[in-house]
């Protein structure tokens, strides 16, 4: 069991606060997955080259009972269901986006899966979410405070707080 998991949400096609909402009840019903906390939901500039919406992006902090491979899988299966086409281009639309942005301390470089996520203290649309949880997070590759990074990001990556979850919009009914 891993206990200090953060799982970065991002949705930039249809309704996006909407997805991000139903992506977290869609984490909550799988039993290997305990649910500890959630942020707040945040809209974001995007981070690409394509010209495209703006995100909604927020994180959950989890518990999980497996590999950091099984969690991989089994976001992707969200993704896959809730729609998410891969047109191989990286940074383009989605209509969610799940990643693992830490994984307790560990540290992990294989072909498909780099822990922490490797963009994580690049993009204040993933670390701003994560810190509201924690304020305490240390980069367990870099072992600084997370926190220490965002004064380091260009400031046209805007992320303007939209409104805090409610626990009954992503209680399992
Ligand atoms: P994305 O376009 O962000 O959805 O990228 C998905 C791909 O990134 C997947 O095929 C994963 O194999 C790879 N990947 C590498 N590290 C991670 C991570 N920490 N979390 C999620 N996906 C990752």
């Amino acid at each position: 069991m891993k206990d200090r998991v953060f799982i970065g949400i991002g949705s930039n096609v249809g309704d996006s606060e909407g997805n991000c909402i139903i992506s977290i009840k869609e984490l909550r019903k799988d039993g290997r997955l305990a649910f500890r906390g959630v942020s707040s939901l945040y809209r974001t500039s995007p981070v690409s080259s394509i010209p495209q919406d703006d995100f909604v992006n927020c994180a959950v902090f989890v518990s999980w009972a497996g590999s950091p491979l099984s969690l991989l899988e089994f976001l992707m299966g969200i993704e896959n269901r809730m729609g998410r086409v891969r047109d191989g281009k990286k940074d383009s639309p989605r209509v969610i986006d799940l990643d693992i942005l830490l994984f307790g301390n560990l540290v992990l470089q294989e072909h498909s899966l780099t822990i922490p996520h490797a963009e994580l203290h690049k993009r204040r649309f993933a670390m701003v979410p994560c810190l509201e949880i924690d304020p305490q997070i240390i980069h367990p590759g870099f072992r600084r405070p997370l926190a220490t990074f965002l004064s380091k990001i260009a400031d046209q990556q805007s992320v303007e707080l939209i409104r805090k979850i409610n626990m009954d919009e992503i209680e399992l009914s």
